[in-house]
This record gives structure tokens, sequence and C-alpha cells, in this order.
């Protein structure tokens, strides 16, 4: 494993998980965020420390199929749904995992979100499936995460939160406030009579754009 990638993906999962602080979508210190190293490693946040007062050497590198770890700090308990998310998906490259608010209440509800604002299905790929509700950091858990997360950027965990994914570790941190923003309006809009879901049609188009032509080159 190369250690100059290692020390560039703490320091950006250091600065992703104080950002995601500062940000309101998470409590406390519940939630975490990794990066890929290669196909063998990633960088995870470390297990129930204070965001704020943490160093990017303090984010752990795991082995993704031996979950063994280096360091003093024990990594995060949802390494294995991380670890999963990352060997079935090559092209992802970070991760964030949030039990924030409005994502929250619609995974407690354990409703999907349909196809329903432009930024969701631009990043998101489309509706939002639910994961079953399973013990948090097991195999279980680990399989019905990559199971809702299939073709699409971002899923809900049922009564526990949300997980986004990325081509980088900034993408997948936006995609995981599109999704929080995009509960929210789902929730507001019951009130007027229910959201207008995106077509199919549109929903592929957008999405395409986003993947292949947004943003600079
Ligand atoms: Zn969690």
């Amino acid at each position: 494993m190369n250690r100059d990638k290692v020390k560039v993906a703490q320091i950006e999962v250091c600065e992703t998980a104080k950002k995601m602080s500062s940000s309101g979508l998470v409590a406390g210190t519940w939630g975490n965020i990794s990066a890929r190293v290669d196909d063998e490693y990633m960088v995870i946040t470390p297990s129930g420390m204070d965001y704020d007062r943490l160093f990017p050497e303090d984010m752990v590198l795991v082995n993704m199929k031996t979950f063994e770890y280096e360091g003093k700090l024990k990594p995060s308990v949802e390494v294995p749904v991380h670890a999963a998310v990352y060997l079935d998906r090559e092209t992802v490259n970070g991760i964030v995992h949030t039990h924030s608010t409005y994502a929250l209440t619609m995974a407690t509800a354990r409703k999907p979100i349909p196809p329903i604002c432009d930024d969701q299905v631009q990043i998101l790929g489309g509706d939002v499936r639910l994961a079953d509700y399973t013990m948090p950091g097991s195999k279980e858990m680990a399989a019905s995460v990559v199971e809702a997360l299939k073709d699409r950027g971002g899923a809900l965990i049922a009564n526990h939160g949300a997980i986004t994914v990325g081509r980088t570790l900034p993408e997948a941190f936006t995609a995981s406030q599109v999704l929080e923003k995009t509960a929210l309006i789902y929730i507001n809009t019951q009130s007027i009579g229910g959201p207008v879901e995106i077509s199919r049609a549109d929903v592929e188009f957008f999405h395409d754009f986003f993947m292949t032509k947004y943003g600079q080159k």
C-alpha cells in the first residue's frame, strides 16, 4: 500500500468529519466517514471520538478484507458496511454515513424516497431505497446496504440513518447533504398534497449529465 495515499486519505477524512460535525448532519459522534486507499485498504473515522478534537493521524487505516487495523484507535464499528460497499463498487472512493434528522425520519417511517428533486436525481441517481433494519456493523447490514445502494449514490437504513457514496469523498459529502434536504422536502410536501415524481426518462438523462458532463474537467 502507498503511504502517501494513506496520508492524503487521512487528511481528507479528517477534514470531512469536521465539516460534517459543523454542518449539523450528526449529533455527537454518530455517523462515520471513509475514503478508499486502494483495492485492499480504506481509511475511516475512529469509533466514538469527538470530531472537533481529531487529527488526520487519528483516522484509522483498515484492511477491507480482514478488518485488521493499524494504530491505537479502534475504527468505527461500521467498518463492515463501508468495506462491503468499496468491494462491491470499484468506482466508489468515498463514503459518508449519518444519522441526520430528516433522513432518519424517513428511515424510521421505513419509507423510501421517490425521485422528486432535480439535485437528488442528478447526484443520487433516482429514488432512495431503504436498507433493512439490522444490527449496526453486522454482515447483514453490509449486505442490505450494498443491495439498497445498487446504481445509486445514497440509501436509507431502516430506523438507523443514511449512507451516501461518491467518486470522491467531497462528492459523497455533497450527496449526504442532498439526501438530507430531499428527505425534508418530501416531508414538507406531505402537507400540500405530496410531491410530483420526476419521470424515469428525466431521471436517467439528468443523472447521466451529472456523471459525465457536470462540473470542471
Ligand atoms: Zn450508524
